[in-house]
């Protein structure tokens, strides 16, 4: 958003997430993968694919990039009692994909880092949004609903697949999973999204939670990480 002479109030900033050894990550916009792991798809009562073949297509859902929240401080949101943590890989699209269906191969290219965060969830609209099949932006969409660490450039972090992601809440283990048991891995899931939107430099795409999602209350301090190269922590507010 570039300031024009002709704008009728300041334009907003654009929110930025820090990187490690310096700058910083102008987000473009927030994509999320639901039900990427089995276990958790279980736990929220859907059907997990026994294989590869039968998984369908992924579960997508969106969060306005200014979401995102990189202070220690996360707001406790209005209009919920039930708040609820996702600890996620997120994944930082470096370069604008080109134009039609990025081919699997081609999608690693793309990726500019990673790094962990929290998909917020309130998920007592989530529910109430389900059992009507209603749409579940309030769910998941609302400020500070974006919670996100500095990011890892590429060359940093390595390959994925043996990392492990967990989530602490007041120093006990919630959430707990390698990246290899994800369903639809990162190019994978890029490639997918290039049959919906045009993937632009500065998107971040939230990868999905495993299992162990629960309340967080206000005062509650979470950790996240990635294996320690990739790392969040902070505060309910
Ligand atoms: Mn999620």
């Amino acid at each position: 958003m570039t300031d024009a002479p002709d704008d009728v109030f300041p334009a907003p900033t654009v929110p930025r997430v820090p990187v490690r050894g310096g700058g910083s990550f102008p987000v473009r916009r927030i994509y999320c993968v639901g039900r990427n792991f089995a276990d958790h798809a279980r736990e929220m009562g859907a059907t997990a694919p026994a294989s590869k073949a039968e998984r369908g297509t992924p579960v997508f859902f969106m969060k306005p990039a200014d979401a995102i929240v990189t202070g220690p401080s996360v707001a406790y949101p209005p209009a919920t009692s039930d708040l609820h943590h996702e600890v996620e890989l997120v994944v930082a699209v470096g370069h604008d994909a080109p134009a039609g269906v990025l081919p699997v191969e081609q999608a690693h290219a793309l990726v500019f880092g990673y790094t962990v965060g929290l998909d917020l969830t309130r998920r007592d609209l989530q529910a109430a949004a389900k059992a009507k099949g209603l749409p579940w932006d309030t769910a998941k969409g609302f400020d500070q609903s974006a919670p996100i660490g500095e990011l890892v450039p590429l060359a940093d972090a390595g390959a994925l697949d043996a990392r492990v992601l967990t989530l602490h809440v007041n120093g006990e283990l919630r959430q707990r999973a390698p990246l290899s048991d994800l369903i639809w891995d990162v190019p994978e899931i890029l490639h997918e999204l290039s049959r919906l939107y045009a993937l632009r430099a500065g998107d971040l795409v939230y990868m999905g939670t495993p299992a162990g999602v629960a309340a967080l209350q206000r005062g509650d301090r979470f950790e996240a990480s990635l294996d320690g190269i990739a790392t969040l922590a902070g505060t309910i507010a």
